[in-house]
Protein backbone atom coordinates (compact mmCIF):
# COMPACT_ATOMS: atom_id res chain seq x y z
CA UNK A 1 0.00 0.00 0.00
CA UNK A 2 1.05 3.51 -0.80
CA UNK A 3 2.38 5.40 2.47
CA UNK A 4 3.12 8.91 2.72
CA UNK A 5 4.16 11.50 5.40
CA UNK A 6 2.00 14.40 4.33
CA UNK A 7 -0.68 14.50 1.68
CA UNK A 8 -2.00 17.45 0.17
CA UNK A 9 -4.98 17.16 -1.82
CA UNK A 10 -5.13 19.85 -4.35
CA UNK A 11 -2.30 21.78 -7.01
CA UNK A 12 -3.41 24.95 -6.70
CA UNK A 13 -2.17 27.96 -4.84
CA UNK A 14 -2.87 26.78 -1.45
CA UNK A 15 -1.75 23.14 -2.05
CA UNK A 16 1.61 23.77 -3.73
CA UNK A 17 2.06 26.36 -0.83
CA UNK A 18 1.38 24.13 1.85
CA UNK A 19 3.65 21.09 0.34
CA UNK A 20 6.52 23.43 -0.24
CA UNK A 21 6.21 24.31 3.59
CA UNK A 22 6.14 20.64 4.60
CA UNK A 23 8.95 19.75 2.45
CA UNK A 24 10.94 22.47 3.70
CA UNK A 25 9.89 21.10 7.47
CA UNK A 26 11.73 17.74 6.21
CA UNK A 27 8.61 15.99 5.71
CA UNK A 28 8.01 13.23 2.89
CA UNK A 29 4.93 14.70 0.84
CA UNK A 30 2.83 13.72 -1.72
CA UNK A 31 0.14 16.15 -3.91
CA UNK A 32 -3.18 14.89 -5.41
CA UNK A 33 -4.92 16.82 -8.05
CA UNK A 34 -7.22 16.12 -10.50
CA UNK A 35 -5.71 18.58 -13.33
CA UNK A 36 -2.59 19.16 -14.22
CA UNK A 37 -1.29 21.71 -11.42
CA UNK A 38 -0.98 24.68 -13.70
CA UNK A 39 -4.87 24.15 -15.06
CA UNK A 40 -5.80 24.81 -11.04
CA UNK A 41 -8.79 27.42 -11.18
CA UNK A 42 -5.83 29.75 -9.35
CA UNK A 43 -4.39 30.33 -12.48
CA UNK A 44 -7.78 31.97 -13.79
CA UNK A 45 -7.37 34.62 -11.51
CA UNK A 46 -6.97 38.21 -13.53
CA UNK A 47 -7.15 40.91 -11.11
CA UNK A 48 -4.17 40.73 -8.72
CA UNK A 49 -3.08 40.30 -4.69
CA UNK A 50 -3.27 42.51 -1.89
CA UNK A 51 -0.71 43.83 0.19
CA UNK A 52 0.01 47.33 1.72
CA UNK A 53 3.86 48.21 0.50
CA UNK A 54 3.82 51.43 -0.55
CA UNK A 55 4.55 53.98 2.11
CA UNK A 56 1.15 55.71 1.75
CA UNK A 57 -0.21 52.87 2.82
CA UNK A 58 -0.49 50.91 6.19
CA UNK A 59 -1.03 47.15 7.10
CA UNK A 60 -3.65 48.39 9.76
CA UNK A 61 -5.69 50.15 6.92
CA UNK A 62 -5.54 46.63 5.30
CA UNK A 63 -6.87 44.91 8.27
CA UNK A 64 -9.37 47.70 8.57
CA UNK A 65 -10.50 47.64 5.11
CA UNK A 66 -11.00 43.56 5.42
CA UNK A 67 -12.76 43.87 8.50
CA UNK A 68 -15.44 46.22 7.34
CA UNK A 69 -15.60 44.41 4.30
CA UNK A 70 -16.66 41.10 5.83
CA UNK A 71 -19.40 43.24 7.28
CA UNK A 72 -17.77 42.24 10.60
CA UNK A 73 -17.92 38.28 10.32
CA UNK A 74 -14.25 38.05 9.64
CA UNK A 75 -12.45 36.96 12.93
CA UNK A 76 -9.92 39.87 13.78
CA UNK A 77 -7.12 38.16 15.36
CA UNK A 78 -6.67 36.15 11.79
CA UNK A 79 -7.04 39.07 9.87
CA UNK A 80 -4.27 40.54 11.65
CA UNK A 81 -2.17 38.05 11.39
CA UNK A 82 -2.89 37.68 7.06
CA UNK A 83 -2.66 41.08 6.39
CA UNK A 84 0.98 41.80 8.17
CA UNK A 85 1.94 38.44 6.10
CA UNK A 86 0.95 39.94 2.84
CA UNK A 87 4.21 42.18 2.34
CA UNK A 88 6.78 38.92 3.33
CA UNK A 89 4.50 37.10 0.94
CA UNK A 90 4.38 38.85 -2.50
CA UNK A 91 8.11 39.77 -2.04
CA UNK A 92 9.09 36.21 -1.20
CA UNK A 93 6.47 35.37 -4.40
CA UNK A 94 8.68 37.60 -6.87
CA UNK A 95 11.87 36.12 -5.48
CA UNK A 96 10.41 32.65 -6.79
CA UNK A 97 10.14 34.42 -9.97
CA UNK A 98 6.67 36.25 -10.59
CA UNK A 99 6.82 39.21 -12.56
CA UNK A 100 4.63 41.65 -11.64
CA UNK A 101 3.60 45.05 -13.02
CA UNK A 102 5.92 48.07 -11.98
CA UNK A 103 5.25 51.94 -11.83
CA UNK A 104 7.39 54.47 -13.25
CA UNK A 105 9.30 54.54 -10.74
CA UNK A 106 10.49 50.53 -10.25
CA UNK A 107 8.03 49.84 -7.15
CA UNK A 108 5.49 47.06 -7.94
CA UNK A 109 2.16 48.56 -9.10
CA UNK A 110 -0.90 48.90 -7.28
CA UNK A 111 -4.42 48.79 -8.52
CA UNK A 112 -7.48 50.34 -6.94
CA UNK A 113 -9.84 47.48 -5.93
CA UNK A 114 -13.52 47.57 -4.35
CA UNK A 115 -13.90 48.10 -0.77
CA UNK A 116 -10.20 48.89 -0.35
CA UNK A 117 -9.14 52.44 1.43
CA UNK A 118 -6.13 52.26 -0.87
CA UNK A 119 -4.96 51.02 -4.46
CA UNK A 120 -2.92 47.90 -2.80
CA UNK A 121 -3.71 45.35 -5.45
CA UNK A 122 -0.53 44.17 -6.80
CA UNK A 123 -1.03 42.68 -10.31
CA UNK A 124 0.53 41.03 -13.25
CA UNK A 125 -1.87 42.38 -16.30
CA UNK A 126 -4.79 40.28 -15.56
CA UNK A 127 -3.37 37.38 -15.49
CA UNK A 128 -1.99 37.46 -11.92
CA UNK A 129 -3.22 34.15 -11.05
CA UNK A 130 -1.38 31.92 -13.69
CA UNK A 131 2.11 34.42 -12.77
CA UNK A 132 2.08 32.98 -9.44
CA UNK A 133 1.17 29.59 -10.07
CA UNK A 134 4.02 29.32 -12.50
CA UNK A 135 6.29 30.87 -10.80
CA UNK A 136 5.35 28.66 -7.58
CA UNK A 137 5.25 25.33 -9.16
CA UNK A 138 9.01 25.78 -11.11
CA UNK A 139 9.65 26.18 -7.24
CA UNK A 140 8.05 23.27 -5.59
CA UNK A 141 9.72 20.99 -9.50
CA UNK A 142 12.96 21.89 -7.33
CA UNK A 143 11.69 19.73 -4.60
CA UNK A 144 11.56 15.80 -4.34
CA UNK A 145 7.98 15.13 -3.89
CA UNK A 146 5.73 12.52 -5.42
CA UNK A 147 3.05 14.23 -7.70
CA UNK A 148 -0.16 11.90 -8.01
CA UNK A 149 -1.91 14.05 -11.46
CA UNK A 150 -4.81 13.20 -12.49
CA UNK A 151 -6.29 11.77 -8.94
CA UNK A 152 -9.46 12.41 -7.56
CA UNK A 153 -9.51 12.30 -4.05
CA UNK A 154 -12.76 10.29 -3.32
CA UNK A 155 -13.20 10.48 0.78
CA UNK A 156 -11.05 10.24 3.65
CA UNK A 157 -10.42 7.35 5.90
CA UNK A 158 -10.63 8.65 9.55
CA UNK A 159 -10.70 6.00 12.41
CA UNK A 160 -11.02 6.57 16.13
CA UNK A 161 -11.43 10.50 15.68
CA UNK A 162 -7.93 10.93 13.48
CA UNK A 163 -7.19 11.06 9.92
CA UNK A 164 -5.67 7.92 8.52
CA UNK A 165 -5.36 8.30 4.67
CA UNK A 166 -7.12 9.05 1.27
CA UNK A 167 -9.38 6.81 -1.16
CA UNK A 168 -8.59 8.33 -4.47
CA UNK A 169 -9.29 7.11 -8.30
CA UNK A 170 -6.82 7.10 -11.13
CA UNK A 171 -8.69 8.91 -13.93
CA UNK A 172 -6.22 7.32 -16.37
CA UNK A 173 -6.66 3.74 -15.45
CA UNK A 174 -10.15 4.09 -13.53
CA UNK A 175 -8.23 2.19 -10.51
CA UNK A 176 -9.14 2.81 -6.83
CA UNK A 177 -6.61 3.14 -3.96
CA UNK A 178 -5.97 3.58 -0.63
CA UNK A 179 -3.27 5.90 0.56
CA UNK A 180 -1.77 5.93 4.20
CA UNK A 181 -1.21 9.47 5.40
CA UNK A 182 -0.27 10.91 8.47
CA UNK A 183 -1.30 13.96 7.62
CA UNK A 184 -3.82 15.38 4.82
CA UNK A 185 -3.97 18.94 3.78
CA UNK A 186 -6.67 19.52 1.74
CA UNK A 187 -6.59 22.42 -0.98
CA UNK A 188 -9.19 21.30 -3.41
CA UNK A 189 -10.03 24.95 -4.05
CA UNK A 190 -13.92 26.11 -5.04
CA UNK A 191 -17.33 24.68 -5.55
CA UNK A 192 -18.79 27.54 -7.71
CA UNK A 193 -20.30 24.66 -9.63
CA UNK A 194 -23.16 24.36 -7.42
CA UNK A 195 -24.53 26.82 -9.49
CA UNK A 196 -25.29 27.17 -13.20
CA UNK A 197 -24.33 30.95 -13.55
CA UNK A 198 -20.63 30.93 -12.21
CA UNK A 199 -17.00 32.24 -13.32
CA UNK A 200 -15.53 29.18 -11.71
CA UNK A 201 -14.24 26.63 -13.80
CA UNK A 202 -15.97 23.32 -14.29
CA UNK A 203 -13.56 21.69 -12.09
CA UNK A 204 -14.22 23.61 -8.81
CA UNK A 205 -16.94 20.93 -7.38
CA UNK A 206 -15.88 21.13 -3.47
CA UNK A 207 -14.21 17.18 -3.35
CA UNK A 208 -12.62 17.82 -0.43
CA UNK A 209 -14.89 19.91 1.23
CA UNK A 210 -17.54 17.23 1.46
CA UNK A 211 -15.02 14.72 1.62
CA UNK A 212 -14.26 16.41 5.29
CA UNK A 213 -17.88 17.21 5.92
CA UNK A 214 -18.32 13.45 5.58
CA UNK A 215 -16.17 12.34 8.20
CA UNK A 216 -17.48 15.00 10.81
CA UNK A 217 -15.09 18.32 9.72
CA UNK A 218 -17.13 20.97 10.67
CA UNK A 219 -18.19 23.48 7.92
CA UNK A 220 -18.20 27.10 8.40
CA UNK A 221 -20.33 30.30 6.88
CA UNK A 222 -21.62 28.10 4.06
CA UNK A 223 -24.80 30.40 3.28
CA UNK A 224 -22.32 33.16 2.51
CA UNK A 225 -21.99 33.27 -1.14
CA UNK A 226 -19.98 35.94 -3.42
CA UNK A 227 -21.25 37.30 -6.75
CA UNK A 228 -18.96 39.03 -8.73
CA UNK A 229 -21.00 42.00 -10.15
CA UNK A 230 -19.36 41.87 -13.87
CA UNK A 231 -19.59 38.30 -15.49
CA UNK A 232 -19.93 38.13 -19.58
CA UNK A 233 -23.92 37.91 -19.93
CA UNK A 234 -23.63 34.59 -21.88
CA UNK A 235 -20.79 32.48 -20.49
CA UNK A 236 -20.38 33.92 -17.23
CA UNK A 237 -16.62 34.25 -18.02
CA UNK A 238 -15.17 37.21 -15.22
CA UNK A 239 -14.28 40.91 -15.91
CA UNK A 240 -12.03 41.55 -13.81
CA UNK A 241 -12.65 43.94 -11.12
CA UNK A 242 -9.49 45.49 -12.49
CA UNK A 243 -11.48 47.14 -15.19
CA UNK A 244 -13.33 49.07 -12.87
CA UNK A 245 -9.92 49.63 -11.17
CA UNK A 246 -8.54 51.07 -13.88
CA UNK A 247 -11.54 53.08 -14.34
CA UNK A 248 -14.60 51.61 -15.95
CA UNK A 249 -17.88 52.51 -15.71
CA UNK A 250 -20.97 50.63 -15.09
CA UNK A 251 -24.19 51.96 -16.88
CA UNK A 252 -27.78 51.36 -16.83
CA UNK A 253 -30.27 51.10 -20.06
CA UNK A 254 -31.02 54.86 -19.47
CA UNK A 255 -26.99 55.79 -19.67
CA UNK A 256 -27.07 56.14 -15.87
CA UNK A 257 -23.86 55.74 -14.26
CA UNK A 258 -26.63 54.29 -11.49
CA UNK A 259 -23.63 53.45 -8.53
CA UNK A 260 -23.82 57.14 -7.50
CA UNK A 261 -27.53 55.79 -5.87
CA UNK A 262 -25.83 52.85 -4.21
CA UNK A 263 -22.56 54.25 -3.26
CA UNK A 264 -22.08 58.00 -3.53
CA UNK A 265 -18.33 58.25 -2.63
CA UNK A 266 -16.80 55.51 -4.11
CA UNK A 267 -19.35 54.41 -7.12
CA UNK A 268 -17.75 51.33 -9.21
CA UNK A 269 -15.36 50.37 -6.24
CA UNK A 270 -17.84 49.55 -3.65
CA UNK A 271 -17.43 46.23 -2.81
CA UNK A 272 -18.76 43.34 -4.57
CA UNK A 273 -21.95 42.28 -2.68
CA UNK A 274 -23.04 45.81 -3.05
CA UNK A 275 -22.12 46.40 -6.84
CA UNK A 276 -23.78 42.95 -7.21
CA UNK A 277 -26.88 43.90 -5.49
CA UNK A 278 -27.10 47.43 -7.24
CA UNK A 279 -27.02 45.78 -11.15
CA UNK A 280 -29.50 43.46 -9.85
CA UNK A 281 -31.71 45.86 -8.67
CA UNK A 282 -31.43 48.09 -11.71
CA UNK A 283 -32.28 45.09 -14.12
CA UNK A 284 -35.42 44.54 -11.85
CA UNK A 285 -36.65 47.60 -11.56
CA UNK A 286 -36.50 47.66 -15.42
CA UNK A 287 -33.69 49.58 -16.01
CA UNK A 288 -31.49 46.88 -17.58
CA UNK A 289 -30.87 45.99 -21.41
CA UNK A 290 -33.55 43.71 -22.62
CA UNK A 291 -32.56 40.30 -21.71
CA UNK A 292 -31.19 41.39 -17.90
CA UNK A 293 -27.66 43.05 -18.15
CA UNK A 294 -26.25 46.53 -18.05
CA UNK A 295 -23.17 47.64 -19.56
CA UNK A 296 -19.60 47.99 -18.30
CA UNK A 297 -17.83 51.10 -20.38
CA UNK A 298 -14.27 50.66 -21.20
CA UNK A 299 -14.05 52.80 -24.34
CA UNK A 300 -12.93 55.74 -22.39
CA UNK A 301 -9.67 54.53 -21.17
CA UNK A 302 -8.77 54.34 -24.56
CA UNK A 303 -6.94 51.50 -26.54
CA UNK A 304 -3.49 51.84 -25.47
CA UNK A 305 -4.59 51.38 -21.86
CA UNK A 306 -7.30 49.00 -22.26
CA UNK A 307 -5.22 46.43 -24.45
CA UNK A 308 -1.95 46.32 -22.24
CA UNK A 309 -3.73 46.39 -18.70
CA UNK A 310 -6.85 44.31 -19.45
CA UNK A 311 -5.45 42.19 -22.58
CA UNK A 312 -7.09 38.58 -21.68
CA UNK A 313 -10.05 40.76 -21.00
CA UNK A 314 -10.36 42.08 -24.78
CA UNK A 315 -9.58 38.14 -25.54
CA UNK A 316 -12.54 37.07 -23.52
CA UNK A 317 -15.15 39.80 -24.75
CA UNK A 318 -14.26 39.87 -28.66
CA UNK A 319 -13.97 35.92 -28.58
CA UNK A 320 -17.09 34.80 -26.05
CA UNK A 321 -19.18 37.81 -26.53
CA UNK A 322 -18.25 39.31 -29.98
CA UNK A 323 -17.57 43.02 -28.51
CA UNK A 324 -15.00 44.69 -28.65
CA UNK A 325 -13.98 46.92 -25.50
CA UNK A 326 -11.88 49.49 -27.00
CA UNK A 327 -14.96 50.62 -29.49
CA UNK A 328 -17.86 48.98 -27.35
CA UNK A 329 -19.26 48.34 -23.53
CA UNK A 330 -19.47 45.09 -22.34
CA UNK A 331 -22.96 43.37 -21.96
CA UNK A 332 -22.57 42.18 -18.17
CA UNK A 333 -24.65 41.09 -14.98
CA UNK A 334 -23.33 39.19 -11.95
CA UNK A 335 -22.46 35.46 -11.18
CA UNK A 336 -21.49 33.21 -8.30
CA UNK A 337 -17.60 33.57 -7.66
CA UNK A 338 -16.54 32.69 -4.86
CA UNK A 339 -17.46 30.67 -1.52
CA UNK A 340 -16.50 32.25 1.76
CA UNK A 341 -17.41 29.27 3.41
CA UNK A 342 -15.67 25.98 3.82
CA UNK A 343 -14.03 23.79 5.63
CA UNK A 344 -13.31 25.46 9.46
CA UNK A 345 -9.83 25.77 10.45
CA UNK A 346 -7.75 27.94 12.69
CA UNK A 347 -4.85 30.22 11.47
CA UNK A 348 -2.66 27.37 11.43
CA UNK A 349 -5.10 25.01 8.98
CA UNK A 350 -5.88 22.81 11.93
CA UNK A 351 -9.69 21.36 11.86
CA UNK A 352 -11.38 20.35 14.32
CA UNK A 353 -10.59 16.18 12.92
CA UNK A 354 -6.93 15.03 14.11
CA UNK A 355 -4.70 15.19 11.64
CA UNK A 356 -6.89 17.13 9.25
CA UNK A 357 -5.97 20.07 7.75
CA UNK A 358 -7.13 22.52 4.94
CA UNK A 359 -6.63 25.95 3.58
CA UNK A 360 -7.20 28.25 0.19
CA UNK A 361 -10.75 28.57 -0.75
CA UNK A 362 -11.88 24.80 0.42
CA UNK A 363 -11.53 26.62 3.97
CA UNK A 364 -12.82 28.98 6.23
CA UNK A 365 -10.14 30.83 8.46
CA UNK A 366 -12.25 33.05 8.39
CA UNK A 367 -10.73 36.45 7.02
CA UNK A 368 -13.53 37.11 4.92
CA UNK A 369 -16.48 36.48 7.17
CA UNK A 370 -19.75 37.69 4.93
CA UNK A 371 -17.57 39.15 2.56
CA UNK A 372 -14.45 38.85 0.69
CA UNK A 373 -12.68 41.75 -0.99
CA UNK A 374 -11.22 41.36 -4.37
CA UNK A 375 -7.36 40.34 -4.28
CA UNK A 376 -7.44 38.86 -0.57
CA UNK A 377 -8.01 35.37 -1.71
CA UNK A 378 -5.01 34.54 -4.02
CA UNK A 379 -2.92 35.92 -0.65
CA UNK A 380 -4.88 33.77 1.48
CA UNK A 381 -4.16 30.56 -0.68
CA UNK A 382 -0.11 32.03 -0.28
CA UNK A 383 -0.51 32.74 3.46
CA UNK A 384 -2.90 29.98 5.20
CA UNK A 385 -1.23 27.46 2.49
CA UNK A 386 2.16 27.61 3.80
CA UNK A 387 0.73 27.77 7.65
CA UNK A 388 -1.17 24.29 6.85
CA UNK A 389 2.19 22.72 5.60
CA UNK A 390 4.25 23.64 8.62
CA UNK A 391 1.40 22.82 10.98
CA UNK A 392 0.71 19.24 8.79
CA UNK A 393 4.51 18.43 9.14
CA UNK A 394 5.16 19.28 12.82
CA UNK A 395 1.82 16.81 13.43
CA UNK A 396 3.06 14.53 10.56
CA UNK A 397 6.56 14.33 12.78
CA UNK A 398 5.02 12.74 15.61
CA UNK A 399 1.70 11.11 14.36
CA UNK A 400 1.69 7.33 14.32
CA UNK A 401 1.22 5.21 11.60
CA UNK A 402 -2.04 3.33 10.82
CA UNK A 403 -2.62 -0.10 9.33
CA UNK A 404 -5.32 0.02 6.85
CA UNK A 405 -6.17 -3.00 4.76
CA UNK A 406 -7.50 -3.27 1.39
CA UNK A 407 -10.75 -4.09 3.03
CA UNK A 408 -10.61 -0.78 4.17
CA UNK A 409 -10.90 0.02 0.60
CA UNK A 410 -13.03 -2.08 -0.92
CA UNK A 411 -15.86 -0.91 1.73
CA UNK A 412 -15.05 2.65 0.88
CA UNK A 413 -15.52 2.00 -2.69
CA UNK A 414 -18.85 -0.35 -2.78
CA UNK A 415 -21.59 2.21 -3.02
CA UNK A 416 -19.45 3.58 -5.78
CA UNK A 417 -19.09 -0.08 -7.53
CA UNK A 418 -22.91 -0.13 -7.42
CA UNK A 419 -23.37 3.09 -9.28
CA UNK A 420 -21.74 0.79 -12.39
CA UNK A 421 -23.52 -2.43 -11.11
CA UNK A 422 -27.07 -0.92 -11.82
CA UNK A 423 -29.08 -1.90 -14.80
CA UNK A 424 -31.23 1.17 -14.49
CA UNK A 425 -31.11 4.64 -13.06
CA UNK A 426 -30.61 8.14 -13.35
CA UNK A 427 -27.86 9.96 -14.82
CA UNK A 428 -25.59 12.15 -12.99
CA UNK A 429 -24.91 15.15 -15.17
CA UNK A 430 -29.09 15.59 -15.23
CA UNK A 431 -29.28 16.03 -11.43
CA UNK A 432 -25.96 18.33 -11.35
CA UNK A 433 -28.26 20.44 -14.06
CA UNK A 434 -30.90 20.33 -11.72
CA UNK A 435 -29.10 21.31 -8.95
CA UNK A 436 -27.68 24.02 -10.70
CA UNK A 437 -30.81 25.79 -11.61
CA UNK A 438 -32.16 25.23 -8.19
CA UNK A 439 -29.31 27.50 -6.57
CA UNK A 440 -29.60 30.26 -9.36
CA UNK A 441 -33.05 30.41 -8.69
CA UNK A 442 -34.03 29.69 -5.08
CA UNK A 443 -30.46 30.65 -3.57
CA UNK A 444 -29.02 34.02 -5.59
CA UNK A 445 -28.33 36.95 -4.76
CA UNK A 446 -31.58 38.31 -2.81
CA UNK A 447 -33.24 35.54 -0.50
CA UNK A 448 -36.77 35.00 1.01
CA UNK A 449 -37.84 32.31 3.37
CA UNK A 450 -39.99 31.21 0.58
CA UNK A 451 -37.45 30.59 -1.59
CA UNK A 452 -35.26 28.99 0.67
CA UNK A 453 -37.15 26.42 1.84
CA UNK A 454 -38.34 25.77 -2.02
CA UNK A 455 -34.32 25.56 -2.50
CA UNK A 456 -34.39 23.04 0.63
CA UNK A 457 -37.27 21.04 -0.39
CA UNK A 458 -35.50 20.33 -4.18
CA UNK A 459 -32.30 20.08 -2.69
CA UNK A 460 -33.33 17.11 -0.73
CA UNK A 461 -35.72 15.75 -3.44
CA UNK A 462 -32.08 15.56 -6.08
CA UNK A 463 -30.07 14.13 -2.73
CA UNK A 464 -32.71 11.54 -2.85
CA UNK A 465 -32.93 10.70 -6.29
CA UNK A 466 -28.93 10.39 -6.03
CA UNK A 467 -29.20 7.15 -4.38
CA UNK A 468 -30.30 5.82 -7.26
CA UNK A 469 -28.26 6.65 -9.75
CA UNK A 470 -26.51 4.79 -12.74
CA UNK A 471 -23.07 4.97 -14.46
CA UNK A 472 -23.29 3.84 -17.80
CA UNK A 473 -20.42 3.99 -19.12
CA UNK A 474 -18.23 1.18 -18.06
CA UNK A 475 -14.49 2.25 -19.49
CA UNK A 476 -11.05 2.80 -17.04
CA UNK A 477 -9.90 4.98 -18.83
CA UNK A 478 -11.07 8.55 -18.37
CA UNK A 479 -14.39 7.59 -17.60
CA UNK A 480 -15.90 10.72 -17.10
CA UNK A 481 -19.14 9.15 -16.36
CA UNK A 482 -17.88 8.46 -13.12
CA UNK A 483 -16.17 11.42 -12.24
CA UNK A 484 -19.07 13.50 -12.48
CA UNK A 485 -20.97 10.91 -10.54
CA UNK A 486 -18.55 11.52 -7.79
CA UNK A 487 -18.77 15.57 -8.04
CA UNK A 488 -22.22 15.34 -8.32
CA UNK A 489 -22.34 13.60 -5.11
CA UNK A 490 -20.41 16.12 -3.62
CA UNK A 491 -21.82 19.30 -4.64
CA UNK A 492 -25.11 18.13 -3.48
CA UNK A 493 -23.96 17.82 -0.15
CA UNK A 494 -22.36 21.73 0.04
CA UNK A 495 -25.40 22.89 -2.04
CA UNK A 496 -27.79 21.58 0.73
CA UNK A 497 -25.72 22.80 4.09
CA UNK A 498 -25.14 26.46 2.00
CA UNK A 499 -29.09 26.58 1.60
CA UNK A 500 -29.98 25.46 5.42
CA UNK A 501 -27.71 27.70 6.33
CA UNK A 502 -29.00 30.36 4.51
CA UNK A 503 -32.58 29.74 5.60
CA UNK A 504 -31.66 30.05 9.10
CA UNK A 505 -29.70 33.03 8.82
CA UNK A 506 -32.84 35.44 9.49
CA UNK A 507 -30.78 38.92 8.86
CA UNK A 508 -28.97 40.03 5.79
CA UNK A 509 -25.33 40.27 6.52
CA UNK A 510 -22.40 41.18 3.43
CA UNK A 511 -23.48 38.52 0.23
CA UNK A 512 -26.28 37.11 2.63
CA UNK A 513 -29.09 39.39 1.43
CA UNK A 514 -32.53 38.33 2.60
CA UNK A 515 -35.39 40.41 1.68
CA UNK A 516 -37.30 39.76 4.43
CA UNK A 517 -34.90 40.45 6.89
CA UNK A 518 -33.10 43.46 5.40
CA UNK A 519 -30.90 44.53 8.32
CA UNK A 520 -27.76 43.06 9.68
CA UNK A 521 -28.71 41.94 13.47
CA UNK A 522 -25.52 41.69 15.52
CA UNK A 523 -27.79 41.05 18.34
CA UNK A 524 -28.93 37.59 17.41
CA UNK A 525 -26.07 37.06 14.69
CA UNK A 526 -23.17 38.26 15.21
CA UNK A 527 -21.29 34.59 15.02
CA UNK A 528 -20.44 32.19 12.29
CA UNK A 529 -22.26 28.95 11.01
CA UNK A 530 -21.23 25.64 12.03
CA UNK A 531 -22.51 22.76 10.03
CA UNK A 532 -21.68 19.23 11.34
CA UNK A 533 -23.35 16.25 8.88
CA UNK A 534 -25.81 14.65 10.34
CA UNK A 535 -28.65 11.40 9.57
CA UNK A 536 -30.75 13.74 8.30
CA UNK A 537 -28.57 16.88 6.61
CA UNK A 538 -26.78 19.20 8.56
CA UNK A 539 -26.77 19.94 12.20
CA UNK A 540 -26.02 23.49 12.69
CA UNK A 541 -24.45 25.27 15.76
CA UNK A 542 -22.98 28.96 16.06
CA UNK A 543 -19.24 30.02 17.28
CA UNK A 544 -18.31 33.69 18.39
CA UNK A 545 -16.33 36.24 15.58
CA UNK A 546 -13.06 37.24 17.42
CA UNK A 547 -12.88 40.37 17.79
CA UNK A 548 -9.40 42.09 18.31
CA UNK A 549 -9.97 46.53 17.40
CA UNK A 550 -12.35 47.30 15.60
CA UNK A 551 -16.42 47.50 16.74
CA UNK A 552 -19.04 47.09 14.55
CA UNK A 553 -20.19 49.97 12.60
CA UNK A 554 -22.73 50.13 9.65
CA UNK A 555 -21.08 49.16 6.38
CA UNK A 556 -21.32 52.09 3.93
CA UNK A 557 -19.11 52.93 0.91
C1 LIG B 1 -12.17 33.61 -12.63
C2 LIG B 1 -11.60 33.89 -11.26
C3 LIG B 1 -10.81 35.01 -11.06
C4 LIG B 1 -10.30 35.28 -9.78
N1 LIG B 1 -9.53 36.38 -9.61
C5 LIG B 1 -8.98 36.63 -8.40
C6 LIG B 1 -8.11 37.74 -8.19
O1 LIG B 1 -7.80 38.49 -9.12
N2 LIG B 1 -7.59 37.92 -6.96
C7 LIG B 1 -7.87 37.10 -5.92
O2 LIG B 1 -7.37 37.32 -4.82
N3 LIG B 1 -8.69 36.03 -6.09
C8 LIG B 1 -9.25 35.77 -7.30
N4 LIG B 1 -10.06 34.68 -7.46
C9 LIG B 1 -10.20 33.72 -6.36
C10 LIG B 1 -8.94 32.88 -6.23
O3 LIG B 1 -8.37 32.70 -7.51
C11 LIG B 1 -9.23 31.50 -5.63
O4 LIG B 1 -9.92 31.63 -4.43
C12 LIG B 1 -7.92 30.76 -5.36
O5 LIG B 1 -7.05 30.80 -6.45
C13 LIG B 1 -8.19 29.32 -4.99
O6 LIG B 1 -6.97 28.65 -4.86
P1 LIG B 1 -6.92 27.18 -4.25
O7 LIG B 1 -5.51 26.78 -4.27
O8 LIG B 1 -7.67 27.16 -2.98
O9 LIG B 1 -7.78 26.32 -5.31
P2 LIG B 1 -7.51 25.97 -6.85
O10 LIG B 1 -6.52 26.84 -7.48
O11 LIG B 1 -8.84 25.86 -7.48
O12 LIG B 1 -6.88 24.54 -6.78
C14 LIG B 1 -7.65 23.42 -6.40
C15 LIG B 1 -6.83 22.19 -6.67
O13 LIG B 1 -7.50 21.07 -6.11
C16 LIG B 1 -7.47 20.01 -7.02
N5 LIG B 1 -8.64 19.17 -6.75
C17 LIG B 1 -9.93 19.52 -6.65
N6 LIG B 1 -10.67 18.45 -6.37
C18 LIG B 1 -9.83 17.40 -6.28
C19 LIG B 1 -9.99 16.02 -6.03
N7 LIG B 1 -11.18 15.47 -5.80
N8 LIG B 1 -8.89 15.24 -6.03
C20 LIG B 1 -7.66 15.75 -6.27
N9 LIG B 1 -7.46 17.06 -6.52
C21 LIG B 1 -8.53 17.86 -6.52
C22 LIG B 1 -7.46 20.64 -8.39
O14 LIG B 1 -6.89 19.77 -9.33
C23 LIG B 1 -6.60 21.87 -8.13
O15 LIG B 1 -5.24 21.54 -8.31
C24 LIG B 1 -10.59 34.41 -8.72
C25 LIG B 1 -11.37 33.29 -8.93
C26 LIG B 1 -11.90 33.04 -10.18
C27 LIG B 1 -12.79 31.84 -10.35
Amino acid sequence: MRKHDVVVVGAGLAGQRAALAAIDAGREVAVFSKLHPLRSHSGAAQGGINAAVGKEDSVDTHIYDTVKGSDYLGDQDAIEFFCREAGPTVVEMEHFGTIFNRSADGSLARRPFGGAGFPRTIYAADRTGLALLQALWERLGTEEFTLYEEWDLTSLVVREGTVRGIVAFDRRKGEFALIEAKAVVMATGPFGRVYGRTTNAHSCTGDGVAAAYAVGAALKDMEFVQFHPTALLESGILITEGARGEGGLLKNALGERFMSKYAPHVFELASRDVVSRAIVTEILEGRGFPGGYVHLELMHLGKERIESRLQEICDFARHFAGVDPVTQPLPISPAQHYMMGGIGTDIHGATNVRGLFAAGEAACVSIHGSNRLGGNSLLETLVFGKEAGIAAAAYAAHASVSSLTEDDLATAIAPIRAWSHRTDGEDPSVLRSEMQRVMDQYVGIYRTEADLLEGVRRIRELKKRFARIRVVDQSLVYNVNLSDALEVGHMLELAEVIVVGAYARTESRGAHSRRDYPTRDDAHWMKHTIAHRGADGPQLSYAPVAFTRWEPKERVY
